[in-house]
């Protein structure tokens, strides 16, 4: 088994999150395609940062959004 990239849990699929780290990434993904719909020109790092901003934002998405933050300035 593997563990999940952001926690100790067991991953879903090799290199992937848990349940409930793979259900946070997928909302924001959902997310961002809403969005993108109403700004046009927002990159997903923008977009990123935007929601981290956001008082409703729980602790599993910030923890998504932080690993992808890094995962785009490496
Ligand atoms: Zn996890």
């Amino acid at each position: 088994m593997t563990n999940c990239r952001l926690c100790q849990r067991e991953a879903k699929e090799k290199d992937g999150f848990c349940t409930y780290h793979l259900a946070a990434m997928d909302s924001l993904v959902r997310g961002y395609d809403a969005w993108k719909d109403a700004y046009s020109e927002l990159t997903w790092l923008q977009y990123l940062t935007r929601v981290k901003q956001l008082k409703g934002t729980g602790e599993w998405v910030k923890e998504v959004i932080e690993f992808e933050m890094k995962k785009e300035r490496d």
